[in-house]
């Protein structure tokens, strides 16, 4: 075979799997007609695919009368992935199967930012997971790691202002200790790629994954495909100024969206109200009911929220905004404030109407999964898409 006939076959088979991966039963009629490649190709190809254990046999087509033909999916089975979502404060793993299902879940708070203390506890982590992982044909078949700061194309850490790392090489770091393909992410990228991978989300061909924790990040997807910008420093809209002489964001700015609509900045303002210190997310929820002046930050947040997806609805125009990340576990008390500020100011705005918001269904982990999924697809579709 010559090398065109090679890539030809190597590509044929990723349409096959594509158009697999794009309906989750199909059949090799189907399959025929979406892709116009010859039958024998596609029979030859699909046989191949199951020898390989990446597809296999999934019943029959519903009968409308005839030959009912057998339908092909996915072999969600044939390996899995390691996904890591380096948080501040925390870092959470998972293994999933290749349909991004978590098979394993595991997070561990983190109260040393220094780069060399999060490194032995990522490395601890890929050990444990690794443990979890269920014996399958392909075994791990990536790790893809998720960051809240700049990353350059090659993968390197440029800048994560919340954690105070700079120009840190982690790939290089972490090959000694896996082998297997390995991804670094953006967090709001790894967040957008998951909510883009979802059946139900891929007619929004330009989404928005709005990912609110510590600090603010949006990864952002235009005619279908990740938007990294020029060197990959796209959708750092945290720093978009929203308030001029306003507070002092931690990026050394003045008035940042960040400042005011952040975990970070939720928390500053609940201890404030509470007059107490060392809170989370998770130990104030519990006092909203009995206090007032607290009920007014979490009002005052999702009023922010508000503001910066209107700056955000106006600059990209998405069909679509997902928000993510650990505001949504706030989800239930600062929805109602979000939608009343739009609402309020946008009667008059055809293009705030149009655009769906909500937020992630697979709430804080939707960066962690997206990390897992980018690896999957580089593994399953290689030639497609990037990270
Ligand atoms: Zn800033």
């Amino acid at each position: 075979m010559s090398w065109n006939q090679k890539i030809g076959k190597k590509l044929n088979k990723e349409l096959i799997l594509q158009q697999v991966l794009l309906k989750s039963h199909i059949s090799r009629n189907e399959i025929i007609e979406n892709t116009n490649l010859k039958k024998a190709t596609v029979a030859n190809l699909v046989k191949e695919l199951i020898e390989e254990q990446f597809i296999v046999e999934a019943g029959k087509e519903e009968s409308t009368g005839g030959r009912r033909s057998s339908l092909l999916k996915l072999n969600e089975r044939a390996g899995y992935a390691l996904g890591i979502d380096i948080g501040v404060n925390y870092l959470r793993g998972i293994v999933t199967n290749l349909d991004g299902e978590i098979v394993f879940d595991i997070q561990q708070e983190i109260t040393d930012n220094a780069f060399e203390n999060y490194f032995k506890k990522i490395i601890q982590m890929i050990q444990l997971l690794t443990e979890e992982v269920p014996k399958s044909p392909y075994h791990i078949i990536g790790l893809g790691v998720a960051v809240p700061g700049t990353i350059a194309m090659d993968g390197t850490i440029i800048h994560a202002p919340n954690l105070r790392w700079q120009n840190i090489d982690l790939v290089q770091q972490l090959k000694s200790y896996v082998d297997y393909p390995l991804y670094i992410s953006n967090e709001a990228n790894a967040g957008a790629f998951a909510e883009f991978s979802f059946i139900h989300n891929m007619q929004h061909q330009n989404m928005l994954f709005v990912s609110i924790g510590y600090g603010i990040g949006v990864g952002i997807i235009i005619n279908g495909e990740l938007y990294h910008g020029e060197l990959g420093f796209s959708g750092e809209n945290g720093h978009m100024i929203i308030q001029m002489d306003g507070k002092t964001c931690k990026c050394g700015r003045i008035g940042c969206w960040e400042a005011y609509a952040s975990e970070y900045a939720f928390i500053q303002e609940a201890e404030k109200a509470l007059n107490v210190t060392d809170m989370s997310i998770e130990k104030i929820l519990p006092l909203y009911a009995n206090d007032h002046n607290l009920q007014k930050v979490f009002t005052d947040i999702g009023h922010y929220i508000a503001i910066g997806l209107m700056n955000l609805i106006y600059t990209f125009n998405p069909s679509k905004i997902v928000i993510g990340n650990r505001i949504t576990l706030l989800q239930n008390y600062i929805k109602k404030e979000i939608f009343h500020k739009f609402n309020s100011q946008s009667s008059s705005s055809y293009i705030m109407d149009q655009t769906e918001i909500e937020f992630s269904t697979l709430q804080d982990k939707a960066i962690v999964v997206g990390a897992a999924l980018i690896a999957i697809n580089q593994f399953l579709q290689p030639s497609k898409l990037g990270s």
